[in-house]
């Protein structure tokens, strides 16, 4: 295994950032640390790459104790959100420039830098100095310059977070391309679960300092392991139900009451592709009015109106929405296929509550 983080955590000062934290990265992974805004993510990075000091733990790269290894002995690239170019120094300069300090032969940075050039797809930019390159090029410079004394580990702290979304998408391809041709060990930050899902091959998701989840995007899609992980990847409708007569209830819609005593709460949770919609009035078990229909490319997201006035989310493609026949204003009748039971902590995994939240979520059957 290429890094292993052991229950590290992180004081600055007195103000804990980061709880206990545990995992691995396999040799060639590329890993994104998602997570909301100071949940931890770039600190963690910070200590792998030796920016900063754990206050509890140890940090392992290829099986090495790396706490006391300074960063410059971690052979680590490291790429940052704002470029960080030498503005006085040339595209090529850029990127010889950790191999100067390693004393590379001045024959042998040329070669390297030409291959790093074609493999960015910089060619004929050598000579160019930043400010006369686009945001996606001036970030591809980057990401060369860290790759050029051959790193262990590459890190990147919110990679395409400074460029707009056509080269951010541009670039994501380009990560995923260079990943798969040189199979570095990748981790990277994000905060854009998208990003996370299309690049990666697993996910650590962060919240509150605390690592919530871990896994493969398919996973911590299918099988969030609490509700943070389940809001924050993807959408998920989340309902507040009051139990009475053995029944849960929200407006017009009824859940078994699991377990739940009359005059008790429960939460249920489902994602939108688990409701069913049809144009058929009668089909399904409830009424709703398509109040709004978001066009994502052939996903289409819709905003479902409860005659309460409740809203719930639906998605279908393209296809079975014409198919529907459906449009803005439309009756339709539903039903909700799946959801999960959640616990009644609340969304977000509050610092004295453990990861093993996980076990109060379990799947439940439709209705
Ligand atoms: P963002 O996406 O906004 O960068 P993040 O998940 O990367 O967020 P961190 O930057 O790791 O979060 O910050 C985690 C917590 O530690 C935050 O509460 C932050 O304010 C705090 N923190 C980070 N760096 C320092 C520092 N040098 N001194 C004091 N507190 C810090």
């Amino acid at each position: 295994m290429s890094i292993e983080l052991r229950n590290i955590s992180k004081k600055f000062g007195e103000v804990p950032a980061v709880y206990g934290i545990s995992f691995t990265v396999q040799d060639g992974e590329l890993m994104a640390l998602l997570g909301p805004s100071g949940s931890g993510k770039t600190t963690v990075l910070r200590m792998i790459a030796g920016l900063e000091l754990p206050t509890d733990g140890d940090i392992f790269i290829r099986g090495q104790r790396v706490n006391d290894v300074p960063v410059q002995h971690r052979n680590i690239g490291f790429v940052f959100q704002n470029y960080a170019l030498f503005k006085s120094m040339n595209v090529l300069k850029n990127i010889a420039f950790g191999l100067k300090i390693k004393k590379w032969k001045p024959a042998a940075i040329q070669q390297r830098v030409e291959e790093l050039l074609s493999l960015l797809g910089l060619e004929g930019l050598a000579n160019r100095y930043p400010h006369q390159l686009s945001g996606g090029q001036r970030q591809r410079v980057a990401i060369a310059r860290a790759l050029a004394p051959n790193p262990t580990v590459l890190l990147l702290d919110e990679p395409f977070g400074a460029v707009d979304a056509k080269i951010r998408q541009e670039l994501r391809e380009w990560l995923v391309r260079l990943h798969h041709d040189l199979n570095v060990t990748t981790i990277f930050v994000t905060h854009d679960q998208e990003e996370a899902m299309e690049v990666s091959n697993r996910i650590a998701i962060f919240s509150q300092g605390r690592l919530a989840q871990i896994g493969s995007p398919r996973e911590v899609y299918d099988r969030p392991g609490n509700e943070f992980v389940a809001r924050f990847i993807g959408v998920m409708n989340v309902l507040e139900l009051a139990v009475s007569n053995g029944v849960a209830r929200l407006a017009e819609l009824e859940f078994p009451a699991h377990g739940q005593a009359d005059g008790q709460g429960v939460r249920i949770g489902f994602r939108p592709y688990a409701v069913q919609v049809s144009s058929d009035l009668t089909q399904y078990r409830y009424r709703a009015m398509l109040r709004h229909t978001y066009f994502l490319g052939i996903l289409l997201r819709l905003e479902l109106e409860l005659p309460s006035g409740l809203v719930i989310r639906a998605r279908m493609t393209k296809e079975e929405y014409s198919l529907l026949g459906l449009e803005d204003g439309r009756e339709v009748s539903f039903q909700i296929r799946q959801y999960r039971v959640l616990s009644k902590e609340g969304s977000d995994l509050p610092p004295e509550v453990a990861v093993t939240y996980d076990v109060s979520v379990s799947l439940g059957e439709g209705i």
